[in-house]
């Protein structure tokens, strides 16, 4: 075979682009030749693995929650936070999947916001649910989108019996009331009164 590359020989090294920023540097020819994949530095190494552990979770044939929106995406990793958000680790750190998935399409997000989901979903990835407010925002959304338009007494037909049960578990446990309610996509109110058997008493055995 007609190669220009001798092993045991000294190190060729090739000119190549970093696979992940394309800046030009150099590497041995020969692992090179083995694997044409090269990284000008530790950054890009990590950046390029966590990208392809990333897409490795993601199944864009997710539920249909709202049909306007399409379909959403899900995440195959199993940490979740609390209130029901992926997590992915990088580099020993947890980041929020919907945040890194904002932050690769669309761009950074500004100091402050949170990235809020259109669907209510909120283990969906899917850029094109996510954008970013305030929970003020988040409120309005879901106040336009009429999802509060009972009221917080009526409000309480938004949730099935076993989303219910699950409030009351999670609230016995401990899980303090924002938390439930960011699972829930709901106000910390609307918790309350489940847990104080202000609604919904019928399943929560509460008197009073
Ligand atoms: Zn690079
Ligand atoms: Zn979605």
């Amino acid at each position: 075979m007609a190669t220009m590359i001798t092993y045991g020989g000294p190190t060729v090294r090739v000119p190549v682009e970093c696979s992940l920023c394309h800046q030009s540097c150099t590497t041995s020819a020969r692992l090179y030749q083995e694997k044409p994949v090269h990284f000008c530095s530790v950054k890009c190494r990590w950046e390029f693995s966590s990208e392809e552990r990333f897409w490795s979770h993601i199944v864009k044939t997710g539920p249909v929650v709202r049909p306007d929106l399409g379909e959403c995406w899900s995440w195959t990793g199993r940490d979740l936070s609390p209130a029901g958000y992926p997590r992915m680790r990088i580099r020993g750190k947890r980041y929020f999947v919907h945040r890194l998935s904002y932050e690769k399409h669309v761009g950074p997000i500004p100091e402050g916001m949170n990235v809020l989901h259109r669907c209510d979903n909120p283990g969906c990835p899917n850029p094109s649910h996510l954008f970013t407010g305030t929970l003020f925002d988040n409120n309005r959304d879901r106040h336009n989108k009429g999802r509060d338009a009972f009221g917080e007494r009526g409000g309480n037909t938004r949730f099935t019996e076993e989303q219910v049960r699950d409030i009351l578990n999670l609230s016995a446990t401990g899980l303090n009331k924002a938390e439930i309610a960011r699972k829930y996509g709901t106000g910390r109110s609307t918790i309350w009164h489940i847990v104080r058997g202000e609604t919904w008493r019928h399943i929560s055995g509460i008197n009073g």
